[in-house]
């Protein structure tokens, strides 16, 4: 049985990654180079290096202390809505990466579940009919606003047109975007976005993500940042604009310890230029694998979206045939794993992702016996 339904990845830590990590280990070791605590919003050395890397270079200026360094951004997106008022209204595109809703549901603040869906949440489909973009609503005032770009799980990308339309929404309305962009690195397009920070005015509106854990393979290292620009405000009840950053940065404190000095130093080596030349290198290989899903799949006449600036595969399945029907079929008749689409949301349904994180051994093996099966 192959599995191409992980999100996880299956590439080794690159050797600039590695050399890093054992510096910092035998830092450890020595009373004159111990690090105990560090900061809780991460050291310097790493902050400034993701400033002068990530975001100069596109013409975005953030202060060092916007950064905000994480043990992934898993743990930042689930949190993020703990310092705002329970009564908020969330919106999410739909299908979506199920841990902006489940955090949202263990707070209480989305309803009761019926039908598949929660009642307080504003579900926004993505689907082919509309060509994946998510229609902003008009009819319901949305307060925190998910959006995750190259999307998990369908691989589909937003254009700065789009995005600015959300800025502008947030901007006007008093919302608050929570931009997840763990998958930014794999952008190949020029036009794509990588920040939302590229848009105008979303200083004042956003907080974004990001992630080393599929930029560099960091799922079992854990860590990624969180930017938080000190022009984003929320209303208090008493009328005040109150500084976002201010709250998180009190969070933090209270409940984050930091990530460990030798994760950190990790990260950091991702920024020198061998370490810049290793990444590119694993993500390339992942895109291929990409690659080599979209056009095998479509060549077997399935219709199939995203893969070309992420490293998924969205793909609807075949008339008749629901997500969790097409699993099973493909389970027992290709031995191959995939991700039914429902599990992302009522959107999902009708769809199942394919993930390009596996070996290439393993999605040559996989698609062979796809493309055997389906001629059958
Ligand atoms: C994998 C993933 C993350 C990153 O999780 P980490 O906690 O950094 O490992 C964040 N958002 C999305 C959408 C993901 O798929």
């Amino acid at each position: 049985m192959i599995s191409l339904g992980i999100g996880d990845v299956t590439r080794p830590l690159c050797p600039a990654v590695i050399e890093a990590m054992h510096r910092a280990t035998d830092e450890m070791a020595h009373k004159e180079t111990f690090r105990g605590y560090g900061p809780e919003q991460g050291y310097e050395f790493l902050r400034e290096a993701i400033l002068k890397n990530d975001f100069l270079p596109r013409g975005i200026h953030l202060d060092v202390d916007e950064v905000f360094i994480n043990d992934g951004a898993k743990s930042d997106t689930g949190n993020f809505q703990e310092i705002l008022h329970w009564d908020n209204f969330i919106g999410v595109t739909d299908p979506i990466y199920p841990v902006y809703i489940d955090s949202n549901v263990m707070i209480g603040r989305c309803g009761t579940f019926e039908d598949g869906r929660w009642t307080n949440v504003r579900y926004m489909p993505c689907t082919a009919e509309n060509g994946f973009v998510p229609q902003i609503p008009t009819d319901q005032h949305v307060d925190i606003i998910y959006l995750c770009y190259p999307n998990n799980p369908t691989g589909t990308v937003i254009t700065k047109q789009e995005l600015r339309k959300w800025v502008n929404y947030a901007l006007k309305n008093d919302a608050l975007i929570l931009y997840d962009a763990a998958y930014q690195a794999y952008i190949q397009d020029p036009d794509i976005p990588h920040s939302i920070y590229e848009i105008r005015g979303a200083r004042k509106c956003a907080i974004e993500f990001r992630s080393y854990s599929k930029t560099a393979g960091f799922t079992g290292i854990r860590c990624g940042y969180t930017i938080v620009p000190k022009d984003v405000t929320l209303a208090t009840f008493e009328g005040e604009r109150l500084p976002v950053h201010q709250l998180w940065h009190r969070r933090q404190c209270t409940k984050f310890n930091g990530t460990s000095y030798v994760s950190q130093r990790a990260a950091e080596a991702i920024y020198t230029p061998e370490g810049k030349a290793q990444v590119k290198e694993t993500i390339d290989y992942y895109m291929q694998n990409a690659h080599l899903l979209l056009t095998t799949l479509r060549n077997l006449g399935y219709e199939c979206y995203g893969g070309e600036n992420a490293p998924y595969v969205w793909m609807k399945t075949p008339v008749g045939m629901d997500s969790w029907q097409f699993f099973e079929a493909l389970l027992y008749g290709a031995n191959v794993v995939c991700t039914p689409g429902v599990g992302f949301g009522p959107s999902g349904e009708g769809y199942v992702r394919f993930t390009a994180f596996g070996t290439r051994a393993n999605t040559e093996e996989a698609l062979r016996r796809i493309s055997e099966w389906t001629k059958k």
